[in-house]
């Protein structure tokens, strides 16, 4: 088991929602965080509010789908901070809509966005990690990537490709000390959910087993799970889904 202890994590946007929770439970653990979100208001309010005795919370804007930001988000923390061993890639969006009236837009920002993000992201946090010899990468994915989603195929495409990439990067990286997992979510209730309003929330949670939607600290507890105690375990994803296997 490792301790995460003065560990230096990156959670891709994390300004809200389950990323602000998983960032959070993060520093609860003794991590040191970078919070990072495409809105600049939110990461630097965010960051400040997470940062309570000081010193352990960096606030660095970055929109992961533009190369130049990413730089410039590795560029700031490696002033401040040595080394990354904790990175994941938690940014997304949804651009819902049934299949045959689906734009290209639609399609590309969230392809964009959930997946090529990720590529692109974590491709030099790897260089360091392998530098390193140890890193810990842990990738939001979903339950719709696995099981598929009406009016989500775009999204279902782009958590599909994104466990594809856990799997690999858990092969290629495994003799360097780095694991990559994936956390699958089911229906967490963030601002991304609440857009759905509450009728079609309703329908929702009368399918969960548990009753309920999860909330972003269940998320985060299966994200402190891979990056601490998972020493020995690499490639895989986890559904944190109250029970919905559909
Ligand atoms: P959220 O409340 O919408 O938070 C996502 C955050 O990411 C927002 O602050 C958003 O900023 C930011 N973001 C969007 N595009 C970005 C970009 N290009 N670069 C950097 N940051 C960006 O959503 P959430 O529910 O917490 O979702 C977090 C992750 O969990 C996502 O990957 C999502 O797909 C996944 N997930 C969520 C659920 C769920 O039920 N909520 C289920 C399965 C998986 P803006 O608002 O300014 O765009």
């Amino acid at each position: 088991m490792d301790s995460l202890v003065d560990k230096v994590a990156v959670v891709t946007g994390s300004g809200r929602g389950i990323g602000r929770s998983i960032a959070e439970a993060l520093l609860h653990a003794g991590a040191k965080v970078v919070i990072s979100d495409i809105n600049e208001e939110l990461t630097r309010q965010t960051a400040s509010e997470l940062n309570g005795s000081g010193g352990r919370v960096l606030g660095v804007p970055c929109n992961v789908t533009n190369t130049e930001s990413i730089e410039t988000l590795l560029a700031t923390v490696s002033k401040s901070w040595e080394r990354i061993d904790i990175l994941v890639n938690n940014a997304g969006i949804t651009r819902d809509s049934l299949f045959m009236r689906m734009s290209e837009d639609q399609w590309q920002a969230v392809i964009d966005t959930n997946l090529t993000s990720a590529f692109k992201v974590t491709k030099p946090i790897l260089k360091l990690m392998s530098k390193q010899r140890y890193g810990r990468i842990v990738n939001i994915a979903s339950t719709t990537g696995i099981h598929g989603n009406f009016g989500q195929a775009n999204y279902a495409s782009a958590k599909a490709g994104l466990i594809g990439l856990t799997k690999t990067i858990a092969l290629e990286y495994a003799s360097r000390g780095i694991t990559c997992n994936a956390v699958a979510p089911g229906f967490i209730d963030t601002q991304m959910t609440r857009a759905l309003g509450e009728e079609i929330i309703n329908k929702f949670v009368e399918r969960i087993p548990m009753g309920r939607m999860g909330l972003p600290d269940d998320i985060a507890a299966a994200v402190v799970f891979f990056a601490g105690q998972a020493a020995y375990v690499t490639g895989q994803v986890l559904e944190v889904n109250g029970g919905l296997y559909t």
